[in-house]
């Protein structure tokens, strides 16, 4: 057998699409146009590529982008400020400060100080447990998109095995939720986890996010089984040259792509639907914020 290709790319250009109308829609029925504010901390290289990238693409959704970039040695107290003033602005409907942070500033204060009504990231823990009882609300931008992925591929996930490897409060617990939410029987897995290669053999899905290049081999998965790989790791590629490097997730994706049903790749499978469902919370805190029902399609 030779998996499907899950198509995270083209998925998240859909879903960027159906973003844009809910935002036409906001401005043409509501008079709103949802803005989205994104803090910068310093000069890390990879961090400004990605704010680059989400300011561009809330612009192309037609929202209002705001972007703050504050010098490597920023008093912490500055950037409580500025996240104080953006929680108060009612053309601010959205804030996420780009993670890491330098060192003398505490990551905990910044996502404590963000207001849970703004929180697209879903960092803050009230968010967290909306997310655990199903209450309405931003949702892990990450773990929504491997869900819309998976209810795409497969439809209802009710009584499937699931199997996440990975328990970080960023993508592993919050996958587990949701899948839980959808009625899959979920198990977790982490590095304590004894007999993974069995656990990972009986499940119908498995949603890798470990962050250890090509773990997950071809003999642990069923066939006919929905992988999701969440990793992105660089490894060293010296057959495209002298220094090269080339990104591969957390599933040997040659191996299991022979026994796998379908399989997410890396790059162009969950990476794309990130900065995807920024937006779609956007659009959902945007609606909550303005007493509108958020539409479903760009929620769990
Ligand atoms: P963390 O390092 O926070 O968590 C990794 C998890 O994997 C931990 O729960 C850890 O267990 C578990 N683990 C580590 N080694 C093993 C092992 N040998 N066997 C079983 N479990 C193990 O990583 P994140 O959750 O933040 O990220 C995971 C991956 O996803 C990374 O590659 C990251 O780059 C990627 N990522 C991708 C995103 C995207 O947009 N596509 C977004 C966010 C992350 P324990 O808790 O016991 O230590």
């Amino acid at each position: 057998m030779t998996a499907k290709i899950i198509d995270g790319k083209a998925f998240a250009a859909g879903l960027r699409l159906r973003v844009a109308e809910h935002v036409e829609r906001l401005k043409s029925e509501h008079g709103i146009t949802p803005g989205l504010a994104v803090i910068i901390v310093g000069h890390d290289p990879a961090s400004q590529v990605y704010v680059n990238s989400k300011a561009k693409q809330t612009q192309e959704v037609g929202m209002n982008s705001f972007k703050y970039e504050l010098a490597e040695d920023v008093p912490e107290q500055e950037v409580l400020d500025l996240i104080e003033s953006l929680n108060q602005r009612e053309d601010v409907h959205g804030i996420l400060c780009q993670l890491p942070v330098p060192k003398h500033i505490d990551e905990n204060k910044i996502i404590e100080a963000l207001s849970p009504a703004k929180d697209v990231d879903c960092f803050n823990p009230s968010n967290v447990g909306k997310v655990a009882i199903g209450l309405p609300g931003p949702v892990p931008c990450t773990p929504l998109g491997s869900l819309m992925l998976l209810r795409d591929e497969l439809g209802d996930l009710s009584g499937k095995n699931a199997v996440v490897v990975g328990r970080s409060n960023l993508v592993g617990k919050p996958m587990a939720a949701l899948l839980l939410r959808d009625s899959a029987t979920v198990t977790v897995a982490h590095s304590r986890t004894k007999d993974l290669a069995a656990i990972c053999a009986a499940a119908d899905i498995v949603v890798a996010a470990v962050g250890r290049p090509q773990m997950i081999k071809k003999d642990w998965i069923k066939p006919g089984a929905t992988v999701i790989d969440v990793g992105i790791n660089r490894i060293d590629a010296p057959e495209r040259g002298e220094g090269k490097t080339r990104l591969v997730g957390d599933v040997d994706y040659s191996g299991v792509s022979e026994v796998a049903g379908a399989i997410t790749p890396v790059p162009g499978g969950v990476g794309p639907m990130t900065i995807a469902c920024l937006l779609a919370n956007t659009i959902t805190t945007t609606c909550l914020a303005n007493g509108i029902e958020p539409p479903s399609d760009l929620t769990a």
